[in-house]
């Protein structure tokens, strides 16, 4: 099945197969590829080449660049089953999935087109007589990304699309768990640069097959003026001050600690829907998934009992045949949930679920059932993101007291409130409301959608990537000042002579 799979998206077997590091797939542990990491001489040797493609490619009109990326959307569109699958088998999430993670793909290549032709400045009143003023924004250079398993194919496109109609090139290294969907992406982007035609440079936009190591190699090269990295707390914790010394940009989306406020006048049928979906979703593999339910005490019971219902209905198993969650990535993930949940009960809390199933049948797959956690108060545990479904549940009894739980964690990516009180609503996404990048109102935590911007503050990094002005990101600022008259007036009317 892979290598028809491979072969319909144009990847060639040498490029994933005869490798030393073996590609496994979390469904059933089954060998999907092997590849070969490649060393930092051979990483150098990219980014020199990804230099020459940006000086060629940042002369193309920037439309003309957003013909490319609309070519690319149709291959997309072409292969999004292939690809969708693809994403399924190698990290798991169910096929639905896969496919909304490819039409996130298409959805923000279109906006790139439209970008392509509204890459504005501004015009600004000079002070100075026979003088005007304008902002011009060019092309930035190579751009380098990290990615990370979750999200194998998406957040690369979010940056890529938008990065090459500002006129960029690019240098990707994906997950060493998920290296077959970068090849693939990159063989469709390959296919797309060839019906573009001559003016599209080689090389511009490349795959680095490695694991941290090579993520280092991008980050530490002064030729890459900007480092968009998706993954953990840990590594922008790593990568962000190794940037910084170098005083290049980053965008990092890092981890994130997701809030739901369930108020007692909420709709109740709603909310349990919302948190199912991203409480569970992806098997809690989302940066965005629900980690904590503050359910007002007076509702407390009644969500409670909804919600195990709920769960208890949850399909689990192959994410291929309709099921609704697939297995965590590997054994480590599953090693950190458990830990997870035995420190919680050591506090005291009750575990409904967590447990390991259908061992028999998949030794090397672990499927969990999602958990659902009560604590008794936001504990230090509560507040460290554990990549894995858990859903810890407390109570409040006043709105101020629910704000205060949502904003005391160290991340800051998504939340939401549940509430038909229009008072609670308009506070949660005031100033005074939620301190988290995305602020929701009757809706859950994750399933984003491109034409806003994504992203959160405080350790999950203050990154924002997709839509809104974000092209702003992948391109330099220059102010320029034109003189037109015969006179040298200074500004701030400053004599010198
Ligand atoms: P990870 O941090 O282990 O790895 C992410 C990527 O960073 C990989 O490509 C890895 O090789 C690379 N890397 C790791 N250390 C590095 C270093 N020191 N220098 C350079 N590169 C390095 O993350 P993961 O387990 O793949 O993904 C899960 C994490 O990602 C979760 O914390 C999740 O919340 C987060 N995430 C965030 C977003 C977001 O948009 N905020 C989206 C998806 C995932």
């Amino acid at each position: 099945m892979i290598n028809d799979l491979m072969q319909r998206l144009g990847v060639s077997s040498q490029q994933y197969q005869g490798g030393d590091y073996a590609v496994t797939s979390p469904t059933d542990g089954s060998e999907l590829g092997r590849v070969a990491f490649e060393s930092a001489d051979v990483t150098q040797g990219r980014i020199d080449r990804a230099q020459r493609a940006f000086e060629a490619w940042r002369q193309v009109p920037a439309p003309r660049r957003g013909e490319l990326v609309r070519l690319f959307a149709d291959q997309l569109r072409r292969h999004k089953d292939d690809l969708g699958r693809l994403v399924t088998l190698e990290c798991g999430k169910i096929y639905q999935e896969g496919l909304g993670e490819v039409q996130e793909m298409i959805d923000i290549c279109d906006l790139a087109v439209g970008q392509s032709r509204q890459l504005f400045g501004l015009t600004i009143a000079s002070e100075r007589p026979g003088h005007h003023m304008r902002e011009s924004w060019h092309p930035l250079g190579p751009i380098g990304l990290i990615t990370a398993f979750n999200f194998p194919v998406a957040p690369w496109a979010w940056n890529a699309a938008l990065a090459l109609v500002c006129g960029n090139s690019l240098i990707w290294k994906p997950s060493e768990k998920t290296p077959l969907c970068a090849l693939a992406c990159q063989a469709l982007l390959d296919a797309a640069v060839k019906e573009f035609g001559d003016d599209a440079p080689a090389d511009l936009s490349q795959v680095v097959i490695g694991g941290r190591e090579s993520g280092e190699v991008l980050t530490d090269d002064r030729r890459i003026p900007l480092i968009s990295a998706t993954g953990s707390t840990r590594m922008g914790r790593e990568i962000a001050p190794r940037v910084a010394s170098r005083f290049g940009r980053s965008i990092l989306e890092l981890g994130g600690n997701n809030a739901m406020i369930l108020a007692p006048s909420a709709d109740l049928d709603m909310a349990v829907r919302a948190i199912l979906f991203s409480a569970v979703g992806t098997a809690g593999q989302r940066c965005t998934t629900l980690r904590r339910l503050i359910v007002h005490e007076s509702i407390r019971d009644d969500v409670l009992a909804r919600v195990k219902k709920a769960y208890a209905n949850v399909t689990i198993g192959d994410p291929m045949d309709g099921s609704l969650v697939g297995p965590l990535i590997d054994g480590q993930s599953f090693d950190q949930m458990q830990s997870a949940l035995g420190k919680a009960r050591e506090q005291g809390a009750t575990v409904t679920g967590g447990e390991r199933l259908l061992e028999d049948q998949y030794p090397e797959g672990f499927y969990v059932r999602p958990a659902i956690v009560e604590m008794q108060e936001q504990t230090d545990l509560v507040r460290s993101e554990t990549f894995a479904p858990i859903l810890y549940v407390m109570s409040y009894s006043e709105f101020d007291e629910a704000l205060a739980m949502n904003n005391d964690v160290p991340q800051g990516l998504s939340s939401c409130v549940f509430t038909t009180d229009v008072r609670e609503a308009e506070t949660f996404v005031s100033a005074l409301g939620s301190d988290c990048g995305i602020a929701n109102v009757n809706i859950g935590p994750s399933g984003a959608e491109i034409g806003g911007a994504f992203g959160g503050e405080k350790e999950t990094g203050g990154g924002r990537e997709s839509g809104s002005d974000i092209w702003k990101s992948y391109m330099r600022r220059q102010t320029n000042t034109v003189n037109y008259s015969r006179e040298l007036p200074l500004a701030q009317g400053i004599r010198f002579d």
